[in-house]
This record gives C-alpha cells, sequence and structure tokens, in this order.
C-alpha cells in the first residue's frame, strides 16, 4: 500500500499542476445511497425472478425468514439490523445472476458462526447442497479470527482456493466481503485499516484472478480510500476535473473511432474505459510521475479478426489522431516473454486528451485474458486437470473460465452442479502461532510443520498442540490449522525414527543431519570413555592439549574426530595412547567391554552381519554393521534397543532381554532405535523358544510339523536336557514378526504332548 512518505512526494508533484490541490473530504468511489431502507423480502425475490424464471421463490421466502429470525436483534457497527447484511450479499450475488443455492446461502452465510443454527438444521431445512454451501463459508470466515502476514497473502489466497471446494463459496466470499467494504466506515479505525489491508492483499486480488475486475476494483478503491485517504482524495479530484473537461470522451471515441474502422472495412470489438483511482494512484507510484503525465487514464482495446486487420486499424487510428512519438509497441511481431501479443498506441485524441489504445485479434485477447493456460484449455489432452490445475496461474485462468461459463451459461444450476474446484489439493496450509502461514504437501504432519518453521524447531520438537489441543507428532496436518510445536532444549537430536514419518524431503535430510551428528557424538563419547579408561588403567595422564599435539600422528583433524574413531572402533585406544606418549607399551589387549560375545550356536540369519540397509532398523547410521542379540534374536513387534560395541557394530535385543543388564553401567552405548519394516515385507528374523515337551513316540516331530505347518522356520534344535518324563527343547527359529510368533506359541501350547512353551530372550 502506498506510504505516507511516498505519498508525499506525489503530493508535491501533483502541486505543480495547474489545479488546486485541496483535500476534500474523502467522497465514496461511488455515490452511495443515504442508508438505504432495508430491502425487501418481495424485492430479493424480484430480483431473482427477472434473471431466473424458475426460481423457487418458496425456498428463498424461508431462507429469508429462517436468517432474519436466526440473527434476530443482532445489530452491525452502522446500528443497522445485522440481518441487513446477508441480505444485502444476496443482493450484490444477484448482479451476478447467480442460482438460488448461492443466493440462499448468501442469506444464510453468518448463521452457524453467529446463531444458533447448526448445519444439521440448514441441510434438513433447505437441502444438503446448501448447508455445505454455508459450512463452506464458515470455515473461511474461521480463518479470518488468524492474524496474517501481508507477505503470505499468495498462499493466503490459495489456502482459500483449497477450502472451498465449490466456486459459489468463493463468490459468496467475496460479495461478503465487498459489502463489508462498503459499510467499513462504521467500524472501529483499527479494524477498519486492518481489513482494508486484507482486502487489498487478498480479497482484491483474487477477484482480479477469478476474472471479476469490477469486483477487484471496487475492492481496491474502498481500500485505497481507507488506507490512504489523502491520496484518494487528490486523485478523485483530478479525475472529477478531468471528466468535467472531457465529458463523454469514451463514447466520442468508441462511437468515432468504430466509424472510421467499419468504413475501411474493418469489424471491430471497440471497448473503452477509465481507469479507476487505485490503479490510477499505483501507476503514479510505480513510475513517479504525476497525474498530468500519465497517458493511460483512458484506455481502448480494440479487438480484431486477424492479424492484418490489427496493422490497418492501427493505420486508421494514426490518421485520426496525432500519435504520442516513443509510446508505438509491437508485440505483435515480438511477442512478450509470456506470449503476450498486442499493438500499442497512444494518441492525442479529441480534448488533446492522450489516449491509450491496444490491438488484438481474438486469439491474443484469450492469451491476455487467460495467460498461457489459455492454450492448454482450449486444446485436447493438453494434460490432466489435476496437472493443470496444480500449476497456480492455470489454477486461477481454470477459475476464470469456470466464472465467465457461468455468467454464460443457459442453466447454471445445472453447470454449478457439476463443477467442483480442487484447486492446490495436494498442498496443505497452516498457521504458527503468530499467524504465519505453511504451505506443506498434503498429508505432512507436524514434524515436517516444524521443520518447516525451523530446523532447531524439528530438532528440539517434543510434542505439539492443534487448534490448541494437544496431539502427536505424526499428525497429519489439515488446511487452516493453527499448530504449536513445543520444544525442549534437552532434546538437541530427533528420534531417528522420525525419517520415515517425515513426509518432506527438507525434513527428512534434517533429521538424518541431526542424527548423523549425534550418533557421531554418541560414539566420540564412547571413545572418549574408552580412551580414559585405558588411560587410568595404564596409570598415565590424560589431557586435550596432548592429544592436540599428536593429531598429526593419528592422522585425525580433531580430538572429536579422535574420540569418535575410537567409539566406532575404527582405532584403537593403545593407539592413541601411543601417539601421546611413543613409549607407552600395551600390557594386554585391551578391549572394551570385556570378552567378545560368543559366537552363537545358530545359523546366522540372513540379515546378522550384514551391512545396514538390508536391517530394517531405523535409526542407526546406515554404514554400520548391525545383528541380533546372539541368544534369541528380536523380531518386528518386539520393543527394541541398539547396543553399540566398538569395532563390531550395533547388536539388536529386545527391550525385555535380560542380557541387557550387563550394558546397564554404560548408558553411552545405548541407541535408540525402531524397527522400519513394511508388514508386507517377506523377511524373516531369529527367534528362540524354550519347549518342554512330553517324551513319547512321535513328539519331536509333532512339533516340529505344527511350526513348519505354521510358516515358521526352524534353524536349529538343542534337546538340552532329557528326565525320564520330558525333554526340554530350544529351538531357533525365524518368523515374520511378534504376531507370527505368538500364534505359533499358541498352536504349540494346545498340543497334548508340549508341557510348557516359554520365548527366550538373549
Ligand atoms: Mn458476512
Amino acid at each position: 500500500m502506498a506510504s505516507g512518505r511516498r505519498m508525499s512526494r506525489q503530493m508535491e508533484a501533483m502541486a505543480d499542476s495547474a489545479a488546486p490541490a485541496v483535500a476534500e473530504p474523502p467522497p465514496a468511489t461511488k455515490p452511495r445511497a443515504p442508508r438505504a431502507r432495508m430491502m425487501r423480502q418481495y424485492d430479493l425475490v424480484e430480483r431473482v425472478r427477472s434473471y431466473n424464471p424458475d426460481t423457487d421463490e418458496d425456498m428463498l421466502n424461508r431462507a429469508y425468514v429462517y436468517a432474519m429470525k436466526a440473527h434476530g436483534e443482532q445489530t452491525r457497527a452502522s446500528g443497522d439490523p445485522y440481518f441487513s447484511h446477508p441480505l444485502e450479499v444476496a443482493a450484490i450475488l444477484t448482479n451476478l445472476k447467480l442460482d438460488d443455492a448461492t443466493i440462499v446461502a448468501a442469506l444464510l452465510h453468518d448463521t452457524i458462526e453467529d446463531t444458533e443454527a447448526t448445519r444439521t438444521e440448514i441441510d434438513k431445512l433447505f437441502g444438503h447442497e446448501i448447508g455445505a454451501l454455508v459450512e463452506g463459508l464458515t470455515k473461511l470466515k474461521r480463518l479470518e479470527l488468524v492474524s496474517r502476514e501481508a507477505k503470505q497473502a499468495e498462499n493466503l489466497r490459495k489456502l482459500l482456493l483449497a477450502i472451498a471446494n465449490d466456486v459459489r463459496v468463493l463468490l459468496i466470499k467475496l460479495a461478503d466481503r465487498l459489502h463489508n467494504m462498503r459499510t467499513l466506515d462504521f467500524v472501529p479505525p483499527a479494524s477498519r485499516q486492518r481489513i482494508a489491508e486484507e482486502t487489498l492483499d487478498i480479497y482484491a486480488p483474487l477477484a482480479g484472478r477469478m476474472g471479476m475486475q469490477e469486483m477487484r476494483e471496487e475492492l481496491e478503491d474502498l481500500s485505497f480510500r481507507t488506507l490512504d485517504p489523502e491520496a484518494f482524495a487528490v486523485v478523485m479530484q483530478r479525475l472529477d476535473a478531468l471528466a468535467e473537461r472531457n465529458r463523454n470522451l469514451i463514447g466520442e471515441i468508441e462511437t468515432q473511432l468504430s466509424a472510421n474502422l467499419a468504413k475501411n472495412g474493418l469489424t471491430a470489438e471497440v471497448t473503452g474505459r477509465r481507469k479507476r483511482p487505485f490503479s490510477i494512484w499505483t501507476k503514479m507510484e510505480r513510475k513517479s510521475v504525476g497525474f498530468e503525465q500519465l497517458s493511460d487514464i483512458y484506455g481502448f482495446r480494440v479487438v480484431l479478426d486477424d492479424v492484418p486487420s490489427c496493422y490497418r486499424a492501427l493505420g486508421v487510428v494514426h490518421t485520426t489522431w496525432p500519435m504520442v512519438p516513443g509510446r508505438f509497441k509491437d508485440y505483435i511481431s515480438t511477442p512478450k516473454q509470456n506470449d503476450y501479443r498486442s499493438l500499442h498506441t497512444t494518441v492525442i485524441g479529441p480534448g488533446q486528451q492522450r489516449v491509450e489504445l491496444q490491438f488484438r485479434t481474438h486469439d491474443m485477447n484469450q492469451i491476455a485474458e487467460y495467460g498461457i493456460a489459455a492454450h492448454a484449455f482450449y486444446k485436447d489432452g493438453a494434460g490432466s486437470p489435476t496437472e493443470l490445475l496444480n500449476r497456480e496461474s492455470n489454477a486461477f485462468a481454470w477459475l476464470r473460465h469456470t466464472i465467465e461459463m457461468l455468467s454464460e451459461a443457459q442453466n447454471p444450476e445445472e453447470f454449478l452442479e457439476h463443477t467442483k474446484l480442487e484447486l492446490f489439493h495436494d498442498q496443505v496450509f497452516c498457521f504458527t502461532p503468530k499467524g504465519k502461514l505453511i504451505a506443506l504437501p498434503r498429508a505432512a504432519n507436524v514434524i515436517d510443520f516444524a521443520y518447516a518453521v525451523h530446523t532447531d524447531v524439528g530438532n528440539s520438537a517434543v510434542g505439539c498442540k492443534i487448534n490448541g489441543k494437544f496431539a502427536p507428532l505424526s499428525s497429519e496436518l489439515q488446511n487452516g490449522d493453527e499448530v504449536e510445536v513445543l520444544t525442549s532444549s534437552v532434546q538437541s537430536a530427533p528420534p531417528a525414527a522420525w525419517e520415515s514419518l517425515a513426509r518432506t524431503g527438507k525434513a527428512r535430510a534434517a533429521i538424518r543431519r541431526a542424527t548423523r551428528a549425534a550418533m557421531r557424538d554418541q560414539y566420540a563419547g564412547l571413545g572418549r570413555r574408552i580412551v580414559e579408561r585405558l588411560f587410568a588403567r595404564a596409570k598415565i595422564d590424560y589431557a586435550d592439549d596432548k592429544l592436540k599435539g599428536a593429531l598429526p600422528r593419528l592422522a585425525r583433524a580433531s580430538i572429536e574426530d579422535v574420540m569418535a574413531s575410537v567409539g566406532r572402533g575404527e582405532m584403537k585406544a593403545s593407539d592413541v595412547a601411543r601417539a601421546m606418549y611413543p613409549d607407552y607399551k600395551e600390557e594386554r589387549t585391551a578391549r572394551f567391554g570385556g570378552k567378545k560375545p560368543e559366537k552363537p550356536g545358530i545359523k546366522p540369519t540372513p540379515e546378522a552381519g550384514k551391512v545396514g540397509p538390508a536391517v530394517p532398523i531405523g535409526g542407526i547410521h546406515s554404514g554400520l554393521p548391525v545383528k541380533f542379540a546372539p541368544n534369541g534374536g528380536a523380531v518386528p513387534g518386539d520393543r527394541i534397543v541398539g547396543i553399540v560395541s566398538p569395532g563390531e557394530g550395533i547388536t539388536i535385543y529386545p527391550i525385555h532381554s535380560p542380557a541387557l543388564k550387563e550394558f546397564e553401567e554404560e548408558p553411552e552405548r545405548w541407541l535408540d532405535v525402531k524397527w522400519d519394516i513394511d508388514e508386507t515385507t517377506p523377511q524373516r528374523f531369529p527367534a528362540r523358544l524354550f519347549v518342554q515337551n512330553v517324551n513319547e513316540p512321535g513328539s519331536l516331530a509333532q512339533i516340529a510339523s505344527v511350526i513348519a505347518e505354521h510358516d515358521g522356520n526352524i534353524d536349529n534344535i538343542n534337546m538340552s536336557r532329557r528326565s525320564p518324563d520330558f525333554t526340554e527343547l530350544t529351538i531357533d527359529l525365524e518368523v515374520y514378526d511378534l504376531k507370527h510368533l505368538s500364534a505359533i506359541i499358541a498352536q504349540l501350547r494346545a498340543k497334548a504332548v508340549v508341557a510348557h512353551v516359554e520365548r527366550v530372550n538373549g
């Protein structure tokens, strides 16, 4: 919007010219009638009937009465009964000749939000179609409660389009805004300013891009008048003076030009208009020129049949009025980048008034109106509709096309019934508590949102509130949600499992980076412990400074690098000691963690010992070798933990495994991990069962066949003890997951020969 600073320069420029620059109280754009009596029920029905003889009068009447009763004693800021507002909104829409459902929905548009009315009741009384329209408007109205940043305007327009799944919702919304702008003077100054800014940033451009130029201009001028009353007054005054001087200039030129063209055998559509205050003002601002220097206060468009006619029409104009040198542009032989084509010229018309003219063919006019998308819309098979609509300019072009069709449709009801807006349905738009709008791909969740706000917010996110209610971070977001991310300074890195939850590349990459860094820290911490232990045992002093001096010998860039290398098992603690104290002698192999785990007495699972990606565990840097607990394994469905062993990688244990006791004193070796597996993956995992069975012939075969029948793979069976009555077996098998294992256990228990079954956890 025009700022006060820049305005004063413009005012000066104007003051130079002849006309007195006295600021009068700002007149309205259109002379407004003194507060008119409220429209009657009968007037509204008449208006609709004038363009739609088949209108459902009964429904219009019922809606009128229903809305009037619902709003009851409510009043507007002006003191008028509130009901006058929906009624005027409906009246604006009759000018657009809209269908009954739209008019009725306009009458009801504020009832759900502001009165006792409910969607159910409206559905019952007026049908589902109207109920859906009113609800759509209610949703849009709720969005207005969130504060906004002007630079987010484009996203907000997209959000409006994404939420409004019926073009009529947008039309009613625009009419609603127009009436509110027309009655803005009654609103307190602070909200007046906000509403006018919002109108200028969001609704006026929306109307324009939907092809409703008149609506756009009125919204712009009303906003302009509120936001910069002095500038508005000055422009209006100059325009009025000009109008006084050039009475009927537009009509004169239109007639004269059409006649001249016809005389030369040219058929043309000539339309002229005077620019509106807001567009004149923005042009003065943009070009830093005074009012008198503007050449395009009067503009004419001449649409012709073909290209030669355009040049001939230009010739006719140049022989009728003197051309202004330097203003002729040939965008037909040299189209603009965006494919725009036209001839432009400026002439000194009647009354010495500069007049701008554009000549173009019908095809060129289409492209000027709809942009490049015009090609696609008028060609068959030019891409899927969704693909077309996903591009913003196309989405708006499509909307304009729809509205144009609407105004031409013989039967608007039928047309509208088959017109569903599916704009920006692949995106979802959410607000931060401060009103910043974040656009995300559809199906994104709070983790994506947090990373979209800031990487630090993502990394330290521990919870969230959606529309004021606590929700899991994995919650899928809906359009218009207000999302508050709760962070904790304690959490410096996100759980690695988030990487598979996030939907956006940005979040995934950030999570990967953060977990990798956290992993490195973990290894470095582990390495430091190992080094310190070795030094303590060897009774030598450790100091960072001394290690720093030894870095070149260890071929590492930093102390952290050395520690991480030790933690990862790439370097021995004794190498570090030797680098710092060349005469250090290793007394015995100092392997951290004591004995090496025994080689399990089972056939290794296909995954065991293999490198990362084959093992479906989230939260592990892919370069590390991963294996399963040697005595009992782990299967998807188990809650699991990873234990880091330097030089050996990571071993996955079920969280309830007694073997974990061994590592209790070394929290730095524990790693949060999570299964990262699709239920349908036909991958098997190792588990161990302890079975006690009754000694009778064939009992072992029975047990084996139960397991086989239920698709379990037996790797190994150990008979551990045999008494006269029972045999104890340890069975290593491979199953898909915990559910599968539990099913096998249940089937074994059901066998008479089986006395006892339990799972063994390493
Ligand atoms: Mn309203």
